[in-house]
């Protein structure tokens, strides 16, 4: 592998003001930045206030909403006093179902008697999820996983228990939305926002593209330092999320350049979105030989562990590493670089 050469490194326009919390940061005329924490490894979150008009009110359009919890609704207070300038919210976009984009939707919607926008099958998923309809984690999740090698029983018992991992972070969802599909334009504060939908880390994720200005706010789908989970989950056990997400990059790299500016939901807004993709591409071939290189011999995606995350996992982190470890898997299994074999209900799979 070769690096890439300095010149072409990401720049950051903004590196020098992130904004505190409850506070904003102006990007553009209209497009200001919001951060808001996460109780995880992956702390915090950014957020995006669009001026907009709406039947000749002046009101905002929110991006993303962090999820439900006493410090984030603190915290949009605090942005409700001193950031609006007076004025209301007048919709709520949500980029995909993940708890910190959608977990403050319903209380966000309700405050500001406002419409929640977002792609149908995303809300559909969230909607059900919220409703404990679709347990993520759990006895699925451990049994997925055991499938896959993973042995270890108090893991196991530690993903068994973890049943409320959804609805405790997005206790309920929006009673009615307006549908998002790709394609589709919207008009806000006088800029026209295309959205681009994106697969592989979320059912039917939406980013937004202003082409007059040359920003794209991202959401998951392209961040600047850390590469987009995709995981192969206990509800969908055949997918083949890591095909789908480069399939994404590539759909991605014929809409920007590298002067495009990327608002991500995770990291700081950056250029150089095609030397991101391209990184991000290499990252996953590398991961791709590695994985085609372990399977002389048969492995389990929880053999493959050590291959792909060379740091220590905390729980959380160890169900993201094992769906992404059986999505690499199942990448190469699907093309047909590798077999898969049923082992007495634990998947191996060789070369
Ligand atoms: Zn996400």
């Amino acid at each position: 592998m070769t690096s890439l050469p300095a010149a072409d490194a990401l720049s950051y326009p903004y590196a020098q003001t992130q904004p505190a919390r409850g506070a904003s940061i102006e990007l553009l005329p209209g497009v200001r930045w919001l951060r808001m924490g996460l109780p995880f490894a992956l702390d915090h979150i950014n957020l995006w206030l669009l001026d907009d008009t709406i039947d000749g009110v002046r009101g905002w359009t929110l991006v993303d909403c962090g999820i439900d919890s006493a410090p984030t609704r603190e915290a949009w207070e605090q942005v409700f006093a001193a950031e609006l300038q007076g004025r209301p919210v007048l919709r709520v976009v949500v980029t995909h179902m993940h708890p910190d984009h959608v977990g403050l939707a319903h209380w966000l919607t309700a405050r500001w008697n406002c419409l929640l926008w977002m792609s149908a099958t995303d809300y559909a998923v969230a909607s059900m999820a919220a409703r404990g309809c679709m347990t993520i984690g759990g006895e699925p999740m451990a049994a997925h996983f055991a499938a896959h090698g993973l042995r270890d029983e108090t893991v196991l018992q530690a993903i068994r228990q973890r049943t409320d991992y959804y609805t405790g972070l997005v206790p309920a969802m929006p009673p009615r939305f307006r549908r998002l599909q790709h394609g589709d334009v919207l008009r806000i504060g006088g800029r026209d926002w295309r959205c681009v939908v994106g697969f592989g880390h979320a059912p039917e994720h939406i980013s937004l593209h202003c082409a007059q200005d040359d920003v794209f706010i991202a959401g998951d789908m392209l961040l600047p330092r850390i590469s987009t989970n995709v995981s192969v989950n206990d509800n969908e056990p055949l997918s083949n999320p890591l095909q789908q997400f480069l399939d994404s990059l590539e759909r991605f790299a014929t809409l920007l350049d590298n002067g495009t500016l990327v608002l991500p939901s995770h990291g700081l807004p950056f250029r150089g979105a095609l030397t991101r993709i391209a990184q991000l591409q290499q990252h996953h071939q590398q991961r791709l030989a590695e994985v085609v290189a372990a399977c002389a011999s048969a492995q389990t995606a929880a053999d493959l562990l050590p291959v792909l995350f060379k740091r220590p996992l905390d729980v959380h982190q160890l169900t993201f590493a094992m769906g992404e470890s059986i999505a690499h898997l199942h990448k190469l299994w699907f093309d047909g670089q590798l077999r898969r074999i049923d082992d007495g209900g634990v998947y191996r799979f060789v070369r």
